[in-house]
């Protein structure tokens, strides 16, 4: 069991930066969280936590972040290369005065990631990838504004029409998605979260990916704790109003294995070379449920 964070006395100012006396702001949540501590739940820290100024920082982040996906929708087409979405999303980021996380992020080479078909995460824009009538795309757009990082990612179908493989793991990936967010509240786990996420992977016949998950967002770009969407119930982190992270399993339509592009090593395909997709949104913990800062 991780030890007890320190707290601040009953009449001193509040750790969280209100102003207000620690009696009247967080003593009556940090008082929940220390039950559950003691109960041998995984609990956050209050750095993992974050302030009204910060969830407002996100907000605004989240608008460009939004944006930016909507540009890619109305513009995407046949014919066009993955190097014109990262040229998109480079030109929109600038002129909302934003910053594209993903370029030189742990030597990643481009701003925004495109992933095709069995391509399950990190793909590279290459002018030399060209989108066919037909094709699943995700386009993962991670913003930095003002400070504060925003992180959502949809599904595009080329052409509005594509085998039924591939559109059903398109549909499963989104309501995987949706379960995940729509269950979301405080004092329950993230391996709660996960569990609901399982149930609708399930009815679509559809795996879920175990390597790679979701993560804290907010003050940095990748925040603990890694997500799992494989994780039971009952396990894992528990959910704390003002905490901030990513709905995003990655879902394949075939067995749940991958691996990684020996050449650039980043690009992360199905094993079985059957689709993968995924949708993310970025949410808060509130009071009584969660609020969606990015969809
Ligand atoms: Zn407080």
């Amino acid at each position: 069991m991780a030890k007890a964070e320190p707290r601040p006395g009953r009449n001193d100012p509040c750790w969280c930066g209100s102003g207000k006396k620690y009696k009247s702001c967080h003593s009556a949540q940090d008082d929940k969280v220390e039950s559950f501590r003691l109960k041998g739940h995984m609990v956050p820290r209050h750095s993992q936590l974050k302030t009204p100024e910060q969830i407002q920082g996100m907000r605004d982040s989240s608008v460009l972040n939004m944006a930016i996906l909507d540009a890619v929708g109305e513009s995407i087409h046949a014919g066009m290369s993955t190097q014109e979405i990262d040229d998109i999303v480079v030109r929109l980021t600038a002129e909302m005065g934003g910053i594209a996380a993903p370029l030189n992020y742990e030597g990643f080479p481009k701003s925004v990631c495109t992933s095709v078909n069995s391509q399950v995460c990190h793909g590279i824009p290459s002018e030399k990838d060209i989108l066919r009538d037909g094709d699943i795309i995700n386009v993962d757009v991670s913003t930095l504004y003002k400070g504060y990082y925003s992180d959502s990612s949809r599904m595009y179908i080329i052409g509005g029409k594509t085998d039924p493989d591939r559109a059903n793991v398109v549909e499963a990936a989104k309501a995987c998605r949706d379960a995940g967010v729509a269950a979301v509240r405080p004092w329950i786990t993230l391996g709660d979260v996960a569990y609901e996420i399982q149930k609708v992977a399930k009815q679509y016949g559809c795996t879920i990916v175990r390597e790679i998950g979701g993560h804290g967002v907010g003050i940095e770009f990748h925040e603990e704790p890694f997500v799992s969407y494989v994780s039971r119930p009952g396990t894992e982190l528990l959910l704390v109003p003002g905490f901030t992270f990513t709905v995003e399993p990655m879902i394949n339509a075939g067995k749940h294995e991958i691996y990684v592009d020996q050449d650039n090593n980043w690009t992360v395909y199905t094993e079985d070379g059957r689709p993968s997709a995924q949708w993310e949104s970025t949410v808060l913990v509130t009071e009584d449920g969660c609020e969606v800062l990015t969809c």
